[in-house]
């Protein structure tokens, strides 16, 4: 039996995690959760992880749930005794704990990027120092990762990111000019939290991904690509020198992701999520027209330059996320926010976890005064 401690347990990721791990409950055993500011889906969770014994959660309300023991940080659960960490809180919100799990030795199946793009190179130390292990939960980084398996990265020429492209994918750019948060909430092909939709619908989301995959991996940008894929069918590819490509395919379905990383990179039974190959399958692949979607490009230039660059790409597209989905600011104007503030902040190094932690305020502070800026 594997004990498993789930970070975002109410979110869409968190919330597939806990359908994964009661499935195979013959061999995992959910032990611990943190929700955030709403206890509403409590009750329904306890009743069907009966093991369950530690929460975090913001208004913790200990004498309604007497069976369980809320823990006064999302740090002290993340360093409970466990087989196994699932990252699953969006934003850069999620950086303690996960340092904090990794510093417990724990390892983790990783579905926020936004840490990894925000201190890529402090987290790849400590998870050296620490020898824990990071199964990615996010579905390109799945697929590289099955792609790679028994391979030498030395004959990698290239990894390749496949996108759906988002809502927007086909609308005229003076389309976009007016688009609601609903709207971009929208993803024709995936089912997901807030955020990442938003950050599907401006590409951001691909930047992110691009970083997260040089992270993940250790390869230099020059060997990241990413294409267009209409279909969410194929979720990323890995062509070697001699020109063979391997790719991983399968319905969009984050539990078959989800999975594989909580069994520690293992193909297991019981996802239910098959392609079916008696009905025509067309597969669409596109170059990325980066005029259109300018963050992928902005994300390959943040992260070639490297110190606080990707951090700030990272906290000013958290802001600018944000100020859209309170109606503070245009669907198109979150990237011009993103460049504007790799523009105007004063790179740095970001090698300690005070820096990462002061870095990331001082870059949504200078976020929050361009927006503030363009208002007037
Ligand atoms: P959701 O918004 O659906 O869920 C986020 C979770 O984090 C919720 O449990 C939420 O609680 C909690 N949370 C939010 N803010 C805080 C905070 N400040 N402190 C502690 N907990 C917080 O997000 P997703 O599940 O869509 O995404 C989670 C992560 O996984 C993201 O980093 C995303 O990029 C990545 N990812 C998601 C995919 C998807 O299909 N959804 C695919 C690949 C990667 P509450 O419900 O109370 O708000
Ligand atoms: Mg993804």
């Amino acid at each position: 039996m594997r004990n498993i401690l789930v970070l975002g347990a109410t979110g869409s990721i968190g919330s597939q995690t806990l359908n994964v791990i009661s499935k195979n409950a013959d061999e995992l055993n959910l032990i611990g959760i943190s929700l955030y500011d709403d206890l509403t889906e409590l009750p329904q969770i306890l009743k069907k992880f009966p093991n369950l014994k530690y929460v975090w959660a913001l208004h913790p309300d200990a004498k309604k749930y007497p069976q369980v023991t809320f823990v006064n940080s999302l740090e002290e659960l993340a360093s409970l005794p466990c087989d196994l960490v699932v990252c699953a809180i969006v934003g850069f919100a999620a950086f303690k704990p996960l340092v904090s799990a990794i510093k417990t030795k724990h390892n983790v199946a990783l579905a926020n990027k936004e840490c990894l793009v925000a201190a890529g190179d402090y987290l790849n130390a400590l998870v050296k120092k620490n020898k824990v292990s990071i199964y990615p939960i996010d579905s390109e980084h799945s697929a590289l990762y099955q792609c790679l398996k028994g391979e030498d990265i030395k004959s990698v020429k290239r990894l390749i990111i496949t996108a759906s492209g988002g809502p927007f994918r086909d609308k005229k750019l003076s389309e976009l000019k007016n688009v609601t948060v609903a709207e971009a909430i929208h993803h024709p092909t995936w089912k997901m939290g807030p955020k990442i939709s938003i950050d599907s619908a401006t590409l951001v989301n691909k930047g992110l991904e691009v970083m997260e995959a040089h992270y993940l991996f250790n390869l230099p940008y020059a060997k990241i690509s990413v294409v267009i894929q209409k279909e969410s069918i194929v979720h990323s590819l890995v062509e070697f020198v001699d020109g063979s490509i391997k790719a991983q395919l399968g319905v969009p379905n984050m539990e078959v992701p989800i999975q594989y990383a909580l069994f520690s990179g293992e193909h297991h039974l019981k996802t239910d999520a098959y392609l079916d190959f008696n009905k025509p399958l067309d597969l669409h692949f596109m170059p990325i027209d980066e005029k259109r979607f300018k963050a992928v490009k902005l994300a390959y230039e943040a992260g070639e330059k490297g110190l606080s660059y990707p951090l700030v790409f990272n906290s000013s597209n958290e802001v600018a996320v944000q100020s859209f989905r309170e109606g503070e600011m245009a669907f198109c104007d979150i990237v011009p926010v993103i460049e504007k503030c790799l523009a105007k902040h004063t790179p740095c190094k970001v090698s300690s976890y005070t820096d990462i932690i002061r870095v990331d305020e001082e870059a949504r502070e200078l976020a929050l005064s361009i927006i503030k800026e363009a208002k007037k």
